[in-house]
């Protein structure tokens, strides 16, 4: 189970990861984009790790906080989309203090839809949606299966993981990838890098 202090690790393992990894971020970027990628999520998640400590703030609260973060401080296509997955991902934990595998698959469910809903991506596009669905599909495979909030968010962590590494010989069919059209194969997608990242972050902080 997590509560509230365990998600502000969360954010702040993740600032810390994408602080570290945002030269690789941005290289990825650079080859398919625009190189800002690592710079945009650095900047972004510090802001949210930055943010004030509220007494007794609900995860839900502190959550929304985040996504309205990001929203206003990662710019690009991927500030909107990281932004709603937050915003959609507090949502179902309203009230709750304290959350397990059954809260925490909803919500992961709910922001990854968020997502979805913003950008329109399906797999195979080779966006962060890549690294999304497959994990949010292992997630509720492993919660079926009895795990605890750790061992769901490690399945969780993993499938991203393959599905980041499933991009790397897609053409973009969204973003600023698919302006190169055939040339975007051949490189990993940033975006599906960094969702990646967030659940690594995810199944060491939280459970
Ligand atoms: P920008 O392309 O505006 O510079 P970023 O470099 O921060 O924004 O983010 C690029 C990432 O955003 C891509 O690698 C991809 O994963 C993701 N992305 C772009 N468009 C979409 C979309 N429509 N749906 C899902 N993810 C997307
Ligand atoms: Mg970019
Ligand atoms: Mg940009």
């Amino acid at each position: 189970v997590a509560d509230v202090s365990q998600f502000r690790a969360w954010i702040a393992d993740t600032s810390a990861m994408l602080t570290e990894q945002a030269e690789h971020l941005t290289d990825l970027d650079r080859a398919i984009g625009d190189g800002d990628h690592g710079t945009n999520m650095a900047r972004g998640f510090a802001a949210c790790a930055a943010l004030p400590d509220a007494d007794g703030e609900g995860i839900d609260a502190y959550l929304k906080k985040v996504g309205m973060t990001l929203v206003s401080q990662v710019g690009g296509a991927s500030g909107p989309l990281y932004g709603t997955f937050f915003l959609r991902f507090a949502a179902p934990l309203a009230g709750a203090t304290s959350v397990g595998p059954t809260e925490v698959a909803q919500a992961l469910r709910a922001g990854v839809d968020g997502v979805v809903a913003r950008g329109k991506a399906e797999v195979g596009d080779k966006t962060m949606y890549d690294a999304l669905a497959p994990a949010v599909r292992a997630f509720d495979g492993a919660a079926s299966g009895g795990a605890d909030l750790a061992g769901c968010l490690e399945a969780a962590a993993v499938a991203a993981a393959g599905g980041r590494d499933s991009t790397e010989p897609l053409v973009a069919r969204k973003g600023r990838a698919s302006y190169l059209g055939e040339r975007s194969a051949g490189h990993l997608d940033p975006g599906a890098t960094s969702a990646t990242m967030l659940l690594e972050s995810a199944a060491r902080s939280l459970g």
